[in-house]
């Protein structure tokens, strides 16, 4: 089915042609159409199946049908959990509504960035928000948000929102909002615990599911396992880059140490590497990410934070530099790759000290991979069990068990 079925404006599909988007995407399909006649919605869709657009293009369609007069008000808020899905969606609306006649004013309101800025530019008029918890409650607290026009209530991956703990902020948010609203909730799983959130923001939403019946995530993955010496893995991922064709490599790190670290020391390489950690200011996140997204770096070490919910398409491989802590993180960080229809690699560097820890990961996520090694950096070296060391030396002393043994003698 082609998105001209769906009864989006022209303007809407050219903008959609201009993204490179040809056909909806199953959520997209169901989505749309429900949305446009003002249902409320909880769909559940893996991710990367194209969720930000089956809500970002009925909105900008109803909005743009509405001959809205004066100083813009806000009639869409879109939550999410994290800076960076904040500002993606944001860029998403702006994207979409490029040809409209009349382009909605997008703010996005998220922590990190000047308050005194964003509540000038709320002050200006705005017609869609897209914010984090934290941050627009500090807003509506000041008394500087004015919800009471709201129409559309959005909550973008209700799921991570829950994981991250902001149920408390979310039900202090939908104090301020008008009772008659549509609500789109949005999430990759639905747990338990997510049913009595639900039901505080709507009493009877469509449940759309979209089931994940065509090729799992992993399956477009090429995972591989590389045994490796802790000290070779710097060279081997160097020499790895120098023969493979990879564009752009994340490459996951154990602490924003290490990251910074080995960030600079590929710098002094000659590759165009940077690092990624909650330690940076939203600045230079933002910038570090644009700078990768655009392919000026091309070699991003980060930690965790960046293998959670961030949108990054055309990353060829990822790296996993010191092995993740759990199964949940692997799957996390190698679903990195692979993303929108495209194929990726995935490999682990596995040291002595590692084999026991991935096969336990590998045991967890059902696969099994072949190990290899390199030529140049095969791995050397037995694994140490450690034994039971002798008791420390507490001083020279001689302790009542000292005694009573050599009195045994
Ligand atoms: P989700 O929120 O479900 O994880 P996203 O909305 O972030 O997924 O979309 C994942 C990627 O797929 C994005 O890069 C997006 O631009 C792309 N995408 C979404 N819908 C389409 C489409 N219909 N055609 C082509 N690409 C799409
Ligand atoms: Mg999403």
């Amino acid at each position: 089915m082609p998105f001209s079925k769906l009864n989006l404006s022209p303007k809407i599909l050219q903008s959609l042609q201009k993204s490179g988007y040809t056909a909806p995407t199953p959520i997209q399909e169901k989505v749309i159409g429900l949305v446009l006649s003002g249902n409320d919605i909880l769909a559940r869709a893996k991710t990367g199946s194209g969720k930000t657009a089956s809500f970002v293009l009925p909105i900008l369609e109803l909005w743009s049908r509405e001959n809205y007069e004066g100083k813009a008000k806000i009639r869409t808020l879109v939550l999410t959990p994290t800076r960076e899905l904040a500002l993606q969606v944001a860029q998403s609306f702006d994207t979409f509504s490029a040809n409209l006649e009349n382009i909605p004013k997008v703010l996005s309101i998220i922590g990190g960035e000047s308050i005194g800025d964003q509540m000038y530019d709320i002050q200006q008029g705005c017609d869609i928000v897209v914010a984090t918890t934290g941050r627009l409650l500090d807003i509506l607290q000041k008394g500087q948000l004015n919800l009471s026009k709201l129409e559309f209530f959005v909550l973008d991956e209700a799921d991570k929102m829950l994981d991250l703990g902001f149920a408390g902020e979310l039900e202090l948010i939908l104090e301020s909002l008008p009772q008659k609203r549509q609500n789109l909730l949005f999430s990759a799983t639905y747990p338990e615990k997510m049913v009595d959130i639900v039901s505080k923001i709507t009493k009877n939403p469509i449940h759309i599911e979209i089931e994940d019946d065509d090729k799992p995530i992993v399956e477009k993955i090429l995972q591989r396992a590389i045994e490796v010496n802790r000290e070779n893995r710097g060279p081997l991922l160097r020499h790895l880059l120098d023969t493979q064709k990879w564009e752009s490599v994340l490459v996951f790190m154990a602490n924003k140490r290490a990251a910074d670290n080995i960030a600079a020391k590929f710098k002094k390489h000659g590759y165009k590497s940077d690092s990624f950690h909650g330690d940076l200011i939203q600045e230079e996140r933002t910038q570090t990410l644009k700078e990768f997204k655009d392919k000026k770096t091309h070699i991003l070490f980060a930690t965790d934070i960046a293998s959670r919910g961030l949108d990054i398409d055309d990353i060829s491989c990822v790296v996993n530099f010191d092995l993740p802590r759990s199964a949940v993180d692997y799957i996390h960080r190698i679903g990195r790759t692979g993303r929108a229809d495209k194929s990726g690699v995935a490999i682990s560097f596995i040291g002595l000290e590692d084999k026991a820890h991935f096969a336990l990961i590998e045991k967890r996520c059902n696969i099994k991979l072949e190990c290899e090694q390199i030529e140049g950096f095969a791995l050397k070296g037995e694994v140490v069990v450690k034994e039971r060391g002798n008791a420390p030396i507490k001083g020279k002393r001689k302790s009542k068990k000292d005694k009573a043994r050599e009195q045994n003698l």
